[in-house]
């Protein structure tokens, strides 16, 4: 089984995925891991974590001059977050569409914004928008031995 999965490495990518403070308190951690769980991804990280404001506004520094910026810092402050790295073939993307529109009136049914949120600052769950940005939020909001490298027993039942 193993010669084909180094072959694939090449597109094996990482994403950053975190439940936000809203999806904590309502019940919805469960809900959420399982859905990257069952489209067959593998989860290399996870923590439940009070994210001081430093982090927080490093994380979204790209949104620093919009005028939701501090609503969005004060959100992701106000409660623990479950932050989590997933690996996989086009994870990145994937994620994303698992996630849904950013506002969740605009998300489809079936993605998780769209079953589980209705407002922009309330949408339960951050996604890495590119594979340079999920290298990059891993290392933010992990340190090295949170890492697990390990093989999933269904992988040769998953990648051909
Ligand atoms: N956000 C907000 N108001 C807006 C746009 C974004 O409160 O008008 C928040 C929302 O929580 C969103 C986050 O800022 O998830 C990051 O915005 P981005 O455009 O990167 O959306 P995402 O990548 O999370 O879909
Ligand atoms: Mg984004």
């Amino acid at each position: 089984f193993l010669p084909h999965l180094v072959a694939s490495m090449e597109e094996v990518e990482e994403t950053y995925i975190m439940i936000k403070p809203d999806g904590v308190q309502r019940g919805l951690v469960g809900e959420i891991i399982s859905r990257f769980e069952k489209k067959g991804f593998k989860l290399t990280g996870l923590k439940l974590f009070e994210c001081p404001k430093e982090l927080a506004e490093e994380h979204y520094k790209d949104l620093q001059s919009k005028p939701f910026f501090p609503k969005l810092i004060d959100y992701i402050t106000s409660g623990p977050v479950v932050c989590m790295a997933w690996e996989g073939i086009g994870v990145v993307a994937s994620a994303r569409k698992l996630i849904g529109a950013t506002n969740p009136l605009n998300a489809e049914p079936g993605t998780i914004r769209g079953d589980l949120a209705v407002q922009t600052g309330r949408n339960v769950v951050h996604g890495s928008d590119s594979p340079d940005n999920g290298k990059r939020e891993i290392a933010l909001w992990f340190r090295e031995g949170e890492l697990c490298t390990w093989m999933p027993v269904q992988e040769p039942w998953l990648i051909e």
